[in-house]
């Protein structure tokens, strides 16, 4: 059987002394490989026909992490912790999002991705959890990135349950914004113990699902991170 062809959607590399790159941390493209299936690299365009054509080509997207989504895709001002935004990229991927909708390829949102997913739906976000969340746990780890750094509650009866199998998973953290409403259609799969929703998913027959964490960091040594991609290959096949 071919393989299947899963877009990933790129980031954008600013510094001061190189020119700018188009690149995705290397974990996304290693978490689906070992799961089978073919990465394809998608870059930021703002020719919209070009990203939709490149949609029709691929059997699933992965969304990745990144910049803050700018709230006015959410009817927001800008709040006082909003961090770097890059709405090159919120047009690009948003037209890349609407489009895979309208033809259902099965999606996956991971951190920004995930909160993508959430307000291209409707919902909204935390701006800055520090600031909007009393008592919350710490988002942002120092520790290495493959690590686990806080347990989230996964919601029994949910696709991630069966995904993982257990409760209760450790998971790595590099957010300081999370979802606030949850879009309509779509349900929390997994929270910390300060109600931050670190997971979502469709309710619908459409795979659509989001993580806050980074399982593609985890993966290399983490068989059930692995699981999480494994099970998206599956539904994309
Ligand atoms: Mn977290």
């Amino acid at each position: 059987m071919k393989k299947r062809i899963i877009g990933i959607l790129t980031n954008i590399l600013a510094t001061q002394d190189n020119p700018e790159r188009i690149y995705v941390n290397r974990g996304y493209v290693t978490s689906i490989t070992r799961a089978g299936a073919i990465p394809l690299l998608i870059p930021v365009l703002d020719d919209m026909q070009a990203i939709r054509q490149i949609i029709e080509e691929v059997d699933g997207l992965l969304f990745s992490g990144g910049q803050d989504i700018h709230p006015h895709y959410y009817k927001e001002a800008p709040g006082p912790g909003l961090g770097e935004v890059c709405l090159e990229r919120d047009i690009s991927e948003m037209e890349a999002l609407y489009y895979a909708i309208s033809l259902k390829k099965p999606l996956l949102g991971i951190c920004r991705g995930m909160q993508l997913l959430n307000v291209g739906f409707g919902g909204t976000l935390i701006q800055d959890i520090p600031r909007e969340v009393t008592t919350a746990l710490e988002h942002r780890q120092t520790a290495k990135r493959e690590e686990g750094t806080h347990e989230v509650e996964v919601v029994t009866g949910t696709r991630l349950h069966d995904i993982f199998g257990q409760k209760s998973v450790l998971t790595n953290s590099f957010h300081h914004q999370a979802v606030k409403e949850m879009a309509p259609g779509f349900i929390p799969t997994a929270y910390t113990a300060d109600g931050v929703i670190e997971a979502m998913e469709s309710t619908g027959n459409h795979c659509m699902w989001g993580v806050q964490w980074h399982p593609e960091a985890m993966a290399v040594s983490s068989p059930l991170m692995q699981k999480l991609f494994d099970a998206f290959i599956a539904e994309v096949s």
